[in-house]
C-alpha cells in the first residue's frame, strides 16, 4: 500500500497567493491529520478542498493578526483535484504535500495535513485497507456518505470494532484507541426531521446507534462496541450543494456557485474539526504522536498494510505495541544519556567504581521509564525491545568508559603541561 504524498498540490495552493513557508523544524510539533474516506464521486476532494481554504486563510490570519475570512464570495477553491462526471478521479490515499502551521489555543504550534481517500471500482479488500489505514493516520476520519447510514456503512468499521475490543482486554486504562469518527452525511434529504448540522447530525446518529433486540447480533455488537473505540463520534448532516456544484461540468469551484444553505453548513463543519479551540492532536493509547512520530508510525501501519490482505486486528495491535514499546525505549535511552553525562561532566577522570555507580543509578531509571509502556499485543515484543534497550545502554557506558579514558590521558597530559611550566617558571 503506498501513501502518496503530493508536493506539486501544496505548490499550486502556494502559486495562488497562499503563504507556505514554516514547513521546517515540524519533526516535534503535534500533528492533527484529518481525512476523508468514503465511496468514489461523493465529494470528499471537494470538502477538503473546504478544510484547504480554512486552513490557509486561519494560518493568514494568525500570521497577520487580523481577522479570519474565508469562503468568501470571489473565494475559489483549490488543492485536491477535483471533477465532475462519473469516472473516479483519486486512487488510493492522498496526503497534502506539506503541513499548515496552526497556532492551537493551548499556544503550540500544529502542523495539519489532510487527506483524501477510498475511491471505489477497486475490491471490497481494497477500499477496506485503504479505510482502516487512513482511520490509523488520522486524528479525525470523517466518513463520507450520501443520503444516510446504510448497515453496510456500520459493518465498514466492525475491523475497528475489534481492535477496540483486543486494546481494551490488554488494558483498559489508557484511553480509547481512536480518536474523532465524524459521520459526514451529504445530500440530507430530511431536514424537517432532522436538522442540518451538528445538532440534527447527533439526534439522527443516535437513532441509527440505537440497539434494538430485533436486530442481528453482529449489527448489533458493532454498534454496542463501537463507542469504546473512538473518543467522539460525531455525525453532521449536509444539504444538497446546488445543481451548479453537482452537476454542472463547468464548476470550478466558485463559493458563490454553491447553495447559500450548504456554505453555511460549510462553514460550521470545517470550524467544528480545525478551529483553535478544537483542534485535536493526533494520539495513540493516549500519547499525542510528534510529527517525527508520524512517520514512523505510518512507516510501521504500511508495512502491515500490503494491499492484498486485511491486516488483523491483532496485527493492527502488535503494530501499536511495537512502536510504543520503541518509543518508551527511547525514551528511557534519553533518561539514561542524560543523567549520564550530569554524573561524568566533570572534566577530570574518575574512578571505574565510580563510573559503574552512575551506570547502575541511570539504567535503573531508564528501566522504569521502559516499564511504564502499556503492556499491549503480543507478548514476545517487550522483551525483545528491552533487550534492545539493555544492549543498547551497555554500547552508551562504552562509550561513557572511552570518554572517561581519555579524560585521564589528556588529565595527564595537562597535568604534565603543567609540570614543565612549573620547571620553566
Ligand atoms: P470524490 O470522488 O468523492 O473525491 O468527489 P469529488 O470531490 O471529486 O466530487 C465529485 C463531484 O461531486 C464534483 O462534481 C463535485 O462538484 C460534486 N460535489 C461536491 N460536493 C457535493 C455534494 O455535497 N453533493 C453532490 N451531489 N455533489 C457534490
Ligand atoms: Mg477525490
Amino acid at each position: 500500500m503506498d501513501v502518496v504524498v503530493d508536493h506539486r498540490q501544496g505548490d499550486a495552493h502556494r502559486q495562488d497567493g497562499h503563504s507556505g513557508e514554516r514547513n521546517c523544524g515540524i519533526a516535534d510539533e503535534a500533528c492533527v491529520i484529518i481525512s476523508v474516506a468514503g465511496a468514489f464521486r461523493k465529494g470528499k476532494s471537494f470538502l477538503l478542498n473546504c478544510f484547504l481554504e480554512y486552513l490557509y486563510n486561519l494560518q493568514k490570519s494568525q500570521q497577520a493578526d487580523v481577522p479570519m475570512e474565508w469562503l468568501m464570495d470571489d473565494c475559489q477553491l483549490h488543492g485536491f483535484h477535483w471533477r465532475s462526471g462519473t469516472k473516479r478521479d483519486t486512487i488510493g490515499i492522498w496526503m497534502w504535500g506539506e503541513p499548515i502551521m496552526i497556532e492551537s489555543a493551548s499556544g503550540e504550534n500544529i502542523a495539519m495535513d489532510t487527506q483524501g481517500t477510498f475511491d471505489n471500482n477497486s475490491t471490497y479488500q481494497q477500499c477496506m485497507t485503504i479505510f482502516a489505514l487512513s482511520t490509523l493516520i488520522s486524528s479525525c476520519q470523517i466518513y463520507n456518505l450520501v443520503d444516510n447510514i446504510q448497515e453496510d456503512n456500520l459493518q465498514h468499521l466492525s475491523l475497528f470494532v475489534e481492535y477496540g475490543r483486543m486494546a481494551l482486554r490488554d488494558v483498559g486504562d489508557f484511553g480509547k484507541p481512536f480518536q474523532t469518527l465524524c459521520f459526514c452525511v451529504r445530500d440530507f434529504k430530511s431536514p424537517e426531521e432532522y436538522d442540518y448540522g451538528q445538532f440534527g447530525g447527533k439526534r439522527y446518529l443516535d437513532s441509527v446507534l440505537e440497539i434494538r433486540d430485533d436486530q442481528p447480533e453482529e449489527l448489533r455488537s458493532v454498534r454496542e462496541h463501537l463507542m469504546e473505540c473512538f473518543n467522539d463520534i460525531i455525525c453532521f448532516l449536509m444539504p444538497h450543494p446546488g445543481h451548479r456544484v453537482a452537476e454542472r461540468q463547468s464548476f470550478r469551484g466558485h463559493a458563490k456557485d454553491m447553495r447559500p444553505v450548504f456554505r453555511e453548513e460549510v462553514r460550521r463543519i470545517v470550524p467544528a474539526m480545525c478551529d483553535p479551540e478544537n483542534l485535536k492532536p493526533k494520539s495513540v493509547n493516549g500519547k499525542t504522536l510528534t510529527c517525527r512520530k508520524m512517520i514512523q508510525y505510518i512507516k510501521e501501519y504500511v508495512a502491515h498494510f500490503d494491499g492484498n490482505t486485511m491486516p488483523e486486528p491483532l496485527n493492527i495491535l502488535n503494530a501499536n505495541a511495537k512502536l510504543l514499546c520503541m518509543e518508551a525505549a527511547h525514551d528511557a535511552k534519553i533518561a539514561y544519556c542524560k543523567g549520564m553525562d550530569r554524573s561524568t561532566q566533570h572534566p577530570r577522570h574518575m574512578s571505574e567504581k565510580r563510573l559503574l555507580e552512575a551506570h547502575i543509578k541511570h539504567g535503573i531509571i531508564a528501566l522504569n521509564i521502559y516499564d511504564k509502556c502499556p503492556k499491549l499485543g503480543a507478548t514476545e515484543i517487550r522483551p525483545k525491545m528491552l533487550e534492545r534497550l539493555q544492549e543498547d545502554i551497555n554500547a552508551e557506558l562504552e562509550r561513557y568508559k572511552r570518554l572517561n579514558e581519555a579524560k585521564r590521558v589528556t588529565g595527564c597530559a595537562s597535568a604534565m603541561t603543567a609540570c614543565g611550566d612549573s620547571v620553566l617558571l
